[in-house]
């Protein structure tokens, strides 16, 4: 081979090298301006805070890793479904990613949490407020984005995943030392949805964000039940750093003696356009509403 044939060789294989990496470029920059998008479309359709994460990250966080391990749990939030543990996540086939959005709930309004049954749909106020604004998110994506979406149930054994992970990897916040989702601009006063998709984008978290750090832990004084007084979950026994908690000191067991004695101190309220009457359960709130992130 002469030298002229192996530069012209050299010239090609550098402007075939060249043309991929910008073709890479231009497909890493159609992608993070789909992820903002989405994002911002989110946003305007009424979530006060909005992010994406990847089904790969998720399936790595700690609720999802640890529910393998943890003993299973029977409380106020979970359900029995015949011939699947209890906590364990079923992920629908094709979906890629998750979009999770929080709407604010401030103190001043806490009938957005009051849980009533009886009622044909949503449970909260706060709910029917998520799904309404999941769906318009639904429609949008499939309509102009031809995007197909799951949107999910609330308990995780009739399909959800874990939104308080969901929303640490796509960057709305940390897990704070009460066990709750930690926001920088709404502290912990927020309600969650998610939804999945059918397409593969990167996650938009998670954030350097930890108030907890040299927290006098007003959340946990706060507790009724003393849900955070002792270490619960070990690495030892559970072969991993993040525990609920954060360090593992966090009984579900005692929050849930909380949640039972609010759910006997049900009121009555009558539904509209139904007969049937309906009980109404204020569930605590006390470990979110001490945290003073994001009270200013
Ligand atoms: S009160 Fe302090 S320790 Fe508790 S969650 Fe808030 S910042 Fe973290
Ligand atoms: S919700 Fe109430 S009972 Fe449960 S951990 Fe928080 S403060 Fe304690």
């Amino acid at each position: 081979m002469t030298s002229s044939n192996t530069d012209d060789r050299e010239v090609a294989l550098l402007k075939f090298s060249c043309d991929n990496i910008k073709g890479f470029i231009m497909i890493d920059e159609k992608i993070e301006s789909l992820s903002q998008e989405i994002v911002a479309k989110a946003k305007a359709l009424g979530a006060d805070l909005a992010g994406i994460a990847k089904v790969e990250d998720l399936k790595q966080s700690p609720s999802h890793k640890i529910s393998e391990k943890i003993p299973e749990f029977d409380g106020v939030g979970t359900k029995s479904v015949e011939g699947r543990k209890r906590g364990i996540v079923q992920w629908p086939e094709g979906a890629k990613c998750a979009i999770v959005i929080a709407l604010a709930h401030p103190p001043e309004k806490p009938e957005l949490d009051w849980w009533v049954t009886g009622s044909s749909a949503g449970n909260t106020a706060g709910n029917q407020l998520l799904m309404a604004v999941v769906k318009k998110i639904a429609d949008w994506l499939e309509r102009d984005m031809g995007i197909r979406s799951f949107k999910l149930p609330y308990h995780i054994e009739h399909g959800a995943v874990y939104m308080k992970d969901t929303a640490v990897i796509a960057g709305l916040g940390c897990i704070g030392k009460n066990n709750i989702l930690i926001t920088p601009r709404y502290g912990p006063r927020l309600r969650m949805r998610v939804m999945l998709i059918d397409i593969d984008l990167p996650s938009t978290g998670p954030i350097d964000f930890n108030p907890c750090l040299n927290c006098p832990m007003p959340c946990r004084k706060a507790c009724p039940q003393h849900a955070f007084s002792r270490k619960i979950y070990t690495k030892e026994e559970y072969g991993m750093n993040e525990l609920p908690g954060r360090s593992g000191v966090y009984s579900r067991f005692q929050c849930n003696q909380q949640m039972d004695i609010d759910s006997a101190n049900f009121e009555v309220v009558e539904i509209e356009g139904q007969e049937m009457i309906g009980k109404r359960v204020k569930y605590c709130r006390e470990c979110e509403l001490a945290c003073p992130v994001g009270t200013d």
